[in-house]
């Protein structure tokens, strides 16, 4: 498994009108999508702003790409604020063309003009907006001017891409669009990718992991073994390309990007390759056990990250503890569609 990318702990941050923002430890693996669900005023917007240092915390730790990150070292943080773009809601555009809004950050990195201007258009086309290049920032509708502060955002390829309810003020006949778009820019880019969004299929449709956040704390992660990859037929039947190189045999009919899910039910641990006729297996090693009433979790790290649940009684027979290398196997009916 790569380093985190970003490691955010004791994270805590208070409004007079009493809201309180606490969250321990949240980590972000490198080209991971992960989505904070949410209801209005649970706090996904100020932990987005503070993630994108918008807003100093009151308290909080970050350790990004190994290295503490210090608030007071003005380098340090003008690092961050290159890597780490926050896309706000609603969406705020300099006083300025369109084509100067999505060109500032290139030229401010010192892109030549004729880069600038390949980039700038390329990003207002995935966003629907050619031909807007010359028309002013201000008097854009709601959804454009968010449509723009995306193209903006993504043209500059950030480590990490922050972005809040991206579709809120989108018109649905572009929503669709908008999220291909974000998905797209973060496979070729292998960009990390925080959403927030109140919509739950929203949410596992952009997202690897999806968080969900209740005033001010977050909740137990939501459901394990979510991937997005892409499906291909092969000689040996449908495979599907996910993070990290992996490929896994699925019997899905779609092909194309998709999310799969693989029930921590479905999968089998053992000491050994087992012999059988489960397509899929991969080796890795135990990093947590825990009892979740009558069955144990086991968080595998396999170069991917698997939840398994087994009994008791299996957890007992294979004499398993943490650090333990095991095999995990699961037939290709069990990576399915989500
Ligand atoms: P969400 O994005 O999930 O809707 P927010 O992070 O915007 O939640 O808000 C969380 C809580 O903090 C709400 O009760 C909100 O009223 C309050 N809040 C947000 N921003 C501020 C601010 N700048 N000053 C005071 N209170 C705020
Ligand atoms: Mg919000």
């Amino acid at each position: 498994m790569a380093e985190p990318i970003l490691q955010v702990e004791n994270l805590s941050h208070q409004y007079q009108d009493g809201f309180s923002l606490q969250v321990e430890h949240f980590v972000l693996y490198p080209g991971r999508a992960y989505a904070l669900t949410g209801p209005n005023g649970s706090g996904k917007s100020t932990l987005l702003h503070i993630l994108g240092l918008l807003t100093a915390p009151h308290q909080g730790r970050f350790t990004f790409e190994g290295r503490p990150l210090s608030m007071s070292d003005g380098a340090s943080v003008r690092h961050y604020r290159r890597q780490v773009t926050l896309v706000m809601q609603p969406a705020y555009l300099f006083r300025t063309s369109v084509f100067n809004n999505v060109a500032y950050g290139l030229r401010v990195r010192g892109l030549t003009d004729d880069l600038t201007q390949i980039r700038v258009s390329h990003a207002l086309s995935k966003v629907g907006l050619t031909g807007y290049e010359t028309r002013h920032a201000h008097r854009l509708s709601g959804g454009e001017t968010q449509r723009v502060a995306l193209a903006r955002a993504l043209v500059l390829e950030p480590k990490i891409l922050l972005l809040d309810e991206p579709t809120a003020n989108i018109d649905v006949d572009y929503v669709a669009r908008i999220e291909s778009f974000i998905a797209e820019t973060r496979m070729e880019r292998q960009m990390t990718m925080v959403v927030s969004t109140h919509q739950v299929d929203q949410a596992y449709r952009m997202a690897d992991e999806v968080l969900s956040l209740r005033d001010g704390h977050m909740l137990k992660a939501g459901p394990a073994n979510l991937f997005q990859g892409v499906i291909e037929a092969s000689p040996e039947g449908p495979r599907v390309h996910i993070e990290g190189g992996f490929q896994l045999y699925t019997t899905a009919s779609q092909r194309g990007l998709a999310h799969i899910r693989i029930s921590p039910d479905d999968i089998l641990v053992s000491k050994n390759l087992l012999s059988s006729s489960a397509r899929n297996s991969l080796k890795g090693t135990i990093s947590k056990a825990s009892v979740e009433e009558d069955r144990i979790r086991l968080d595998l790290d396999a170069g991917i990250q698997l939840t398994i649940h087994i009994t008791r009684q299996s957890f007992a027979g294979l004499n398993l503890t943490v650090g333990d290398d095991i095999y995990a196997t699961f037939k290709a009916s069990a990576v399915r569609v989500v």
